[in-house]
């Protein structure tokens, strides 16, 4: 069974993760302090949710702290060092402009104060991340037709995707709603990757193939709920960006061993292992992989197989993809 160390070294790329969820502690006191804003409650209690309505409040107000392109700019350098640091080789970072109050407006902005960060990070040798852009799903088709214009009409080549992201229980059933933007964004030769499956049932999975045309799942573990979709799912080599600890911390599982992910590989569905908002729940990406190694025996070759789908699955350079999966043979 792999180690710690062997899962820190596993050549692989994260491709479920929130801009949002990697502020540490530290920082988010030291931006508050700058902001001149008190802490929404005690120190010791900052980050425990009551569920996903409190914890998608929390990121409103964290990220309403970065002001300045600069504090952007360090954020995404910041995300690239976090990356390194769980031996991590590529991320697909989402962020949803939404919950950014002094950048709603400012999107351009915002992407280019981002990629900055990345630029700089890469050119001191940290790993590279391609950015998905994030609807929110309590917006309306406007703002959705809004955001997709401003990135078809820039094409800023850090934007490797349309996202969607944010409470499907809360906002009932927007595939229809937001179809329109998702076919734009394909056209334009954006990819397209839906939160889907965890908020929502097995119904919000099949909604984000056939309407939104999702090239990857965000979650999507409710998709066990309905054999059938499980079968297209496998059959269509649809990936499933899987945040284990995050379904179990915010009560969508009760624990590793009713989790889905398991038997969803077992029934041929690409999936890959990831932390979702790594620093707000407290995990690593390596942590992750060690969870399900614990928890379901996963062999060296299961290890292997989940990080070459993570890999694959993202939406990395060919190149970028290549490097990783060449390395991945020799881990
Ligand atoms: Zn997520």
């Amino acid at each position: 069974m792999p180690e710690q160390t062997c899962l820190h070294k596993l050549p692989k790329a994260e491709i479920h993760v929130h801009l949002e969820g990697c502020f540490e502690p530290a920082t988010i006191e030291s931006l508050a302090c700058k902001a001149g804003e008190r802490l929404p409650r005690p120190r010791d209690k900052l980050l425990q949710f009551s569920g996903l309505a409190d914890f998608l409040s929390f990121l409103d107000w964290c990220c309403g702290l970065l002001q300045t392109e600069e504090q952007l700019s360090e954020a995404a350098y910041g995300f690239c060092r976090r990356m390194a640091a769980d031996g991590t080789g590529y991320a697909d970072v989402i962020v949803n402009p939404t919950h950014w109050r002094h950048w709603h407006w400012r999107i351009g902005d915002m992407i280019n104060a981002l990629d900055r960060g990345f630029c700089a990070a890469e050119r001191d040798g940290l790993p590279a991340a391609g950015l998905c852009v994030s609807l929110l799903r309590t917006q309306s088709a406007a703002a959705a037709a809004e955001l997709v214009d401003v990135l078809i009409e820039r094409r800023h080549p850090r934007v490797v995707a349309l996202s969607i992201d944010g409470n499907e229980a809360k906002a009932g059933r927007t595939g229809p709603r937001f179809a329109e933007a998702f076919r734009r964004a394909g056209a334009a030769g954006l990819k397209r990757t839906v939160h889907a499956g965890e908020s929502s049932g097995p119904e919000g999975v099949r909604d984000a193939i056939e309407l939104l045309g999702a090239d990857r799942i965000d979650h999507g573990v409710r998709a066990i709920e309905d054999a059938g979709l499980v079968a297209l799912l496998a059959e269509r080599r649809i990936a499933l960006g899987v945040c284990p600890t995050s379904n179990t911390a915010l009560g969508l599982y009760a624990c590793m061993e009713e989790h889905p992910i398991d038997r969803l590989r077992r029934a041929g569905v690409p999936v890959s292992v990831n932390t979702d908002d790594p620093c707000l729940l407290g995990v690593t990406l390596p942590g992750e992989y060690g969870r399900c190694v614990d928890a379901y025996g996963w062999s060296r070759d299961d290890v292997r197989a989940v990080a070459r789908t993570s890999i694959e699955a993202s939406f990395a350079t060919p190149e970028t993809k290549a490097r990783l999966l060449t390395a991945l043979q020799t881990w």
